[in-house]
C-alpha cells in the first residue's frame, strides 16, 4: 500500500517523443558548437553567445534564460564550480581548467536538457580521470532507463560507477528531474541511494540524469550571487547530463546525437541483448 500520494508522471506518446528528440538534438548540436569553442583566452560569456545563436538558428528558444532569472543561455561552472555558474565576459579560461556546460532548450513547446565537462588545453591526469568517472557514471545511470526498473535502480548504478573509479564526492544536495513539457518534473533522479526504490520506470517516460562529482568531499555551497554551485572544499568537479526517452527498445538518450548507442555500448556487457537506443527516429535522421 502507498503510504503517500506521489504526482504522476508524465507519458509521451511515441509521436511526443520524436518531438522531444528534436529539442534534444537542437540541445545537442549547441553544446557542441560551445564545446568546440572551449580553449585557453576564450570567455565563458563567448561560449553563451555561440549556444544561444546554434538554439535561436534552429528556431528554438533557450530555457534557461530567463528561468528564474537566470541571465543566460547556458550555465559555465569552472574548476570548483559544481552547476549554474553564470557566463561572463570577465571570466577568460586558461589551459588547465575544466569547465561544465549544462544547456537546455525548448523546441515546439518540449524541453531539452544536457551537460557536459571537459578540458581547457591540457589537463592534469587527475583531472582528466575526474571527467571520465563522471561521464562513466551517467552512462551507467542511463543504461538502467528501461521499463520495469524503479528510479533509485539509476541513483545506485550512478553511485555505484562513481565509487567504483575513485573516492569522489558524489554531489546530494542536486538531483536530476523528470522532464518533458517542462524543464523540471516530478520525480526527482538522486545521484546516490538504494536501489528499488521509488517510481516504476516505464515506456514514454523521459528523465534528465545529471551526475555531479567533486575531487574531494562532495558538500556544495551556493556564492553570493544566488546561482553558482561551488565544492566547499574547494576542489574541482564535473557534470554531465543527458535527457533521456524510456522506451520498450531502451533508453533513447535525446540529446546525444547518436541515440546514446556509442556510450551504453563502451558500458561493460555494452547494451543487454544488443538493444537498439531507443527507436530509429525517421527525424532524426533527416535533421541530420
Ligand atoms: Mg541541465
Ligand atoms: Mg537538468
Amino acid at each position: 500500500m502507498r503510504m503517500r500520494r506521489e504526482p504522476p508522471i508524465q507519458i509521451k506518446s511515441p509521436a511526443q517523443l520524436e518531438r522531444m528528440r528534436e529539442a534534444g538534438l537542437v540541445v545537442a548540436r549547441a553544446l557542441r558548437a560551445a564545446v568546440s569553442a572551449v580553449g585557453p583566452g576564450v570567455t565563458t560569456a563567448e561560449l553563451d553567445a555561440i549556444a544561444e545563436r546554434e538554439i535561436r538558428a534552429a528556431g528554438a528558444v533557450p530555457s534557461f534564460k530567463g528561468y528564474h532569472g537566470f541571465p543566460a543561455t547556458i550555465c559555465t561552472s569552472v574548476n570548483d564550480e559544481i552547476v549554474h555558474g553564470i557566463p561572463s565576459p570577465d571570466r577568460r579560461l586558461a589551459a588547465g581548467d575544466l569547465i561544465s556546460i549544462d544547456c537546455g532548450a525548448i523546441a515546439a513547446g518540449w524541453h531539452g536538457d544536457a551537460a557536459v565537462t571537459v578540458g581547457v588545453g591540457a589537463i592534469d591526469a587527475e583531472t582528466a580521470r575526474l571527467i571520465e568517472a563522471c561521464e562513466t557514471a551517467l552512462w551507467h545511470g542511463l543504461a538502467l532507463a528501461r521499463p520495469g526498473n524503479r528510479l533509485t535502480d539509476i541513483s545506485r548504478a550512478i553511485e555505484a560507477s562513481a565509487r567504483s573509479s575513485g573516492p569522489y564526492g558524489v554531489v546530494q544536495e542536486y538531483t536530476g528531474h523528470g522532464i518533458g513539457t517542462q524543464m523540471h518534473m516530478y520525480p526527482p533522479v538522486p545521484n546516490y541511494g538504494k536501489p528499488g526504490r521509488g517510481p516504476v520506470l516505464a515506456d514514454g517516460m523521459t528523465l534528465a540524469i545529471e551526475p555531479m562529482l567533486v575531487l574531494g568531499q562532495r558538500h556544495a555551497r551556493v556564492l553570493d550571487d544566488g546561482w553558482t554551485v561551488v565544492s566547499a572544499d574547494g576542489t574541482s568537479s564535473a557534470h554531465f547530463e543527458h535527457t533521456v526517452a524510456i522506451t520498450a527498445d531502451g533508453p533513447w538518450v535525446l540529446t546525444a546525437e547518436d541515440g546514446g548507442r556509442a556510450g551504453l555500448a563502451r558500458l561493460p556487457g555494452g547494451l543487454a541483448a544488443g538493444q537498439p537506443a531507443g527507436p530509429v527516429s525517421s527525424a532524426a535522421r533527416s535533421s541530420g
